[in-house]
């Protein structure tokens, strides 16, 4: 129901009106057209760029709306991660999407709600059949323990007994994080190039030095990811000629009072110094003009969004989303489809074409014979499944013992 009412809402206020869907012919008909997208039903035309909002909220968990993250699809198959904040693994699968499929990702900076659940995407994905190691792109920091590497690094080693527990009985090549650290002062420069896809950067003012904001470009479509930033003239300069202009619209100071309880000298500062209010991002899309302006990283409710609204309409009159969870846009060349995703909340992971790597036969267990005491003897009840089992399968006791 929540889901209908956001649809609704956001398709009044948000300028993109959906071509009216034809009629149903008889009685027991289907509608033609739903105005929502089922994720795994719609095949992407060859021309046609795909972008899935998979978090659109706050660093705050809430059931309804996950931290940044947005998928890229590109008609050619490629997909790209951009961010991956806490909460959004769950929703990204709910799009049943082979784990696979989902290796490339670039964050555009280090604060939790923008890349915590890297490590549920890691071993999620792992467990899940993914058969190589995740690839991720992120920025340098202005010391050598505030970039992207020493970040995973730190992770991995967090997760030691995961990994190490993990690598004894599925292949330990998918736990690998490769990462690809780069220059956060780099201005519109290419972070990545590769089948027909260029990615640049460019730095934003966030918190600190390291943040940086994104372009994809494919097929003479450009796409354009915002960091976390106070209003800067990079974005300004470097978006323009975005097919999809993404950035953040932070919530009102008048909301960060009510809801959160900040002073107000605070609330004034986020808006100015670390992020960027609503009147500026109209501001900012008003002179980047792209096709299409998405707002994002504010707190979607029926209470709220329409000061954020009112603020952009003051100063951008151009067409517009305001993100939330599971908002989809469709890219082509002469149209930009907004609509709502309606994906299964029970979803199981959809295994891919490729077969998963063998175990790796040499590692020892990491278990100790104080553990291996403790087993309760169920050999009784589990033989006879078991037994049927194997031979069902055609399995060896040795097939049984593989990193054991
Ligand atoms: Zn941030
Ligand atoms: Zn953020």
């Amino acid at each position: 129901m929540k889901l209908l009412i956001t649809m609704l809402a956001l398709l009044l206020i948000s300028g993109t009106v959906l071509a009216a869907g034809g009629v149903v012919k008889e009685p027991n008909g289907t509608a033609p057209d739903r105005y929502v997208y089922y994720p795994g039903t719609e095949e992407l035309g060859e021309d046609e760029v795909r972008i899935v909002a998979a978090g659109t909220g706050m660093p705050s968990a809430r059931r309804s709306q996950a931290a940044t993250c947005f998928l890229v699809e590109l008609g050619d198959g490629q997909k790209f991660l951009f961010d991956i904040g806490s909460g959004s693994h769950a929703n990204l699968q709910s799009l049943m999407i082979p784990s696979d499929f989902l290796t490339k990702i670039f964050l555009t900076h280090l604060h939790t709600d923008h890349w915590a659940d890297l490590s549920s995407l890691w071993a999620g994905g792992w467990t899940a059949g993914r058969t190589v190691p995740l690839e991720v792109w992120g920025p340098s920091g202005a010391r050598e323990d505030m970039g992207t590497k020493y970040a995973v690094e730190r992770l991995l080693e967090a997760f030691n007994w995961d990994y190490m527990t993990r690598a004894v009985t599925i292949s330990p090549t998918p736990g690998a994080i490769n990462v690809h650290e780069f220059d956060y002062k780099g201005l519109n420069k290419v972070v990545y190039q590769e089948g027909g896809v260029t990615i640049r950067s460019w730095p934003t003012i966030h918190a600190g030095d390291g943040p940086i904001s994104y372009s994809l470009e494919w097929n003479d479509f450009k796409i354009v990811i915002g960091g976390d930033s106070a209003p800067n003239k990079w974005y300004v300069n470097y978006a323009k000629g975005a097919d999809l202009a993404i950035h953040e619209a932070w919530m009102t100071a008048k909301t960060m009072i009510d809801k959160y309880g900040q002073p107000p000298q605070l609330a004034a500062r986020i808006n100015l110094t670390f992020h960027s209010s609503a009147q500026a991002f109209g501001k900012i899309m008003s002179t980047v003009k792209p096709r299409h302006a998405v707002a994002y990283h504010f707190f979607n409710d029926e209470d709220t969004r329409y000061e954020v609204y009112d603020g952009i309409r003051a100063t951008y009159d151009g067409p517009l989303s305001m993100a939330d969870d599971m908002m989809v846009w469709n890219i082509t060349r002469d149209k930009i489809t907004e609509r709502m995703a309606v994906s299964a909340d029970d979803a199981w992971d959809v295994p891919g074409p490729r077969k998963a790597p063998a175990p790796d036969r040499t590692r020892k267990s990491e278990y100790t014979q104080f553990t291996i005491d403790g087993k309760f003897d169920t050999s009784d009840v589990d033989e006879p499944w078991l037994k049927a089992f194997m031979k069902k399968h055609g399995l060896t006791e040795d097939d049984l013992k593989a990193g054991q």
